[in-house]
């Protein structure tokens, strides 16, 4: 089967959360299952400098709008996935984030480097492809390839099904009636069952209304997701289109994320053998300038700092958070009042709290390692991959019951299968008490390695999500 995979992020060499490793990680594991995947991605500068010798194999051409002809080059990842790199320097070779330019302001011609996208994905899919490679499923990842679906609903003959898949539903691409005719889209997908959204023009809309089947990335939040709670304004279009709506549960690449052979640490560990654990802890607190304490654990943050996430509930316990007590590194960037506050909170306690603005691989890896205890209090969660790489690593994750954390982490109330500790209201009352849990535990060794067995244990590894994904396919 022929699978064209649609991101808008790719692990190592662009992300910015979730998706890029994703994207990275599932079409190899489709790949290992005998699918033909290969992956769409505009031509990054981050990209681009890893393939120096790429070369053309297409130019689609005629796509409508003001969307211009653009180049597709084809390279191959020493995992042996081709990438079609969809190269037009004037939307694509910018610095820094995908999203944002340099002051952190969405760039202002978002909908047509993504709708350029959107549209070559379409492209592929459809008779007007000059390609010889033909994909059967266009797979879609969140709005930036959403419109996808819409312009395979109006492009004439053969086409491609297509799959949509929600990494994230709070960002749905919304954008102004004129862009309509810049992105060469008919009057007629202006409709209320079609990508129009309270007068907007919506790329995630587009993508649930003409989609083949939407998928999203744990069971609960394809649940949840259907509710007027967390659906976003979404809820009813969802509700609509439940029987094509499924939660497939992301894995992670157990290649890079294993506390046996990942070459960022100080040294490697395993469940057999997890006393190197300490090494870790040891370095990551020199390399903080944290005080050296073995005595009380070290709590750890790794996120975008997005209301999403919570962490205002951490920030506001303060001072508490040392008092439990605790050591806390966080690394993560994004809201600037949520930096100024974790960073207020370091200068208030440079032994004990260490807060890094920024985005850091080598560090997320270290800490991961390092700290005892992963702290992700999400408001909701589509899936989250860091309780996950916690887990591998033997660091008990605290999480806010909900989504994909809901799906992956058990209270250590149930003593046969508890790998962390849950909480339910999004309140930082009941966030101080999951940490006082955790925190007593952490001094009762032989409860904590029943914990780190438990979660060190768990098959997170892509190939039962790519299984389901392959099915999913079949079926469409
Ligand atoms: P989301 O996609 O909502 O950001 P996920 O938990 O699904 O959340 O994935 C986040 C990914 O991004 C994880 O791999 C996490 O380690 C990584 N990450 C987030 N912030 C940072 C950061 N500041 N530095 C390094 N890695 C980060």
């Amino acid at each position: 089967m022929k699978v064209l995979f649609v991101t808008s992020e790719l692990a190592p060499w662009v992300k910015t959360g979730g998706l890029g490793d994703v994207s990275s990680a599932l079409p190899v594991a489709l790949r290992g299952l005998g699918l033909d995947v290969r992956v769409l991605i505009p031509a990054y500068p981050g990209i681009l400098k890893n393939f120096p010798d790429a070369a053309e194999v297409a130019r689609p051409h005629w796509l409508g709008g003001a969307l211009p002809t653009a180049s597709l080059k084809e390279v191959s990842t020493a995992d042996g996935i081709n990438l079609l790199l969809l190269d037009y320097p004037p939307y694509y070779d910018r610095p820094g984030s995908p999203y944002l330019d340099p002051d952190g302001n969405d760039w202002p011609d978002n909908h047509l480097r993504f709708g350029l996208l959107s549209r070559v994905a379409a492209w592929l899919g459809s008779d007007a492809s000059t390609m010889d490679w033909k994909p059967e499923i266009i797979h879609c990842n969140d709005w930036q390839s959403g419109l996808a679906a819409a312009y395979l609903h109006y492009l004439p003959g053969g086409k491609a099904k297509s799959l949509f898949t929600l990494h994230n539903l709070a960002y749905q691409g919304v954008f102004g009636y004129e862009t309509l005719f810049e992105l060469g889209l008919p009057q007629e997908a202006w409709r209320f069952d079609g990508i129009e959204y309270h007068g907007k023009l919506s790329f995630l809309k587009a993508g649930l209304q003409h989609s083949t089947a939407i998928s999203t990335v744990s069971p609960n939040y394809a649940h949840e997701i259907q509710t007027d709670d967390l659906g976003m304004g979404m809820a009813d279009l969802l509700r609509y289109r439940s029987e094509h709506l499924s939660g497939i549960l992301n894995g992670i690449d157990t290649r890079i994320w294993d506390p046996e052979s990942d070459h960022y640490l100080q040294q490697h560990y395993s469940a057999r053998n997890p006393n190197a654990k300490a090494a870790n802890k040891a370095a990551l607190q020199l390399q903080l300038g944290l005080a050296p304490r073995k005595d009380i654990p070290l709590l750890a943050v790794i996120s975008r700092l997005a209301e999403q996430k919570g962490l205002d509930l951490l920030l506001s316990l303060g001072a508490k958070i040392m008092n439990l007590p605790a050591q806390l590194v966080v690394l993560g960037s994004g809201n600037v009042e949520l930096e100024q506050g974790f960073l207020a909170l370091a200068r208030q306690f440079p032994d004990l709290c260490s807060v890094s603005i920024g985005f850091d691989e080598a560090l997320a890896h270290r800490i991961d390692a390092g700290a005892d205890i992963f702290v992700m209090p999400s408001r909701f969660e589509p899936c989250g991959l860091n309780q996950l790489y916690s887990m591998r690593y033997g660091t008990i994750p605290v999480v806010r019951g909900t989504g994909g954390l809901a799906d992956t982490v058990i209270d250590a109330a149930d003593e046969k299968n508890g790998n962390g500790f849950v909480f339910g209201p999004a309140s930082s009352e009941a966030l101080l008490e999951a940490l006082q849990r955790a925190t007593t535990a952490w001094s009762d060794p032989t409860l904590w390695r029943r914990l780190q067995k438990h979660g060190m244990a768990r098959d997170s590894s892509w190939d039962k999500a790519a299984r389901q994904y392959a099915e999913l396919y079949q079926k469409l």
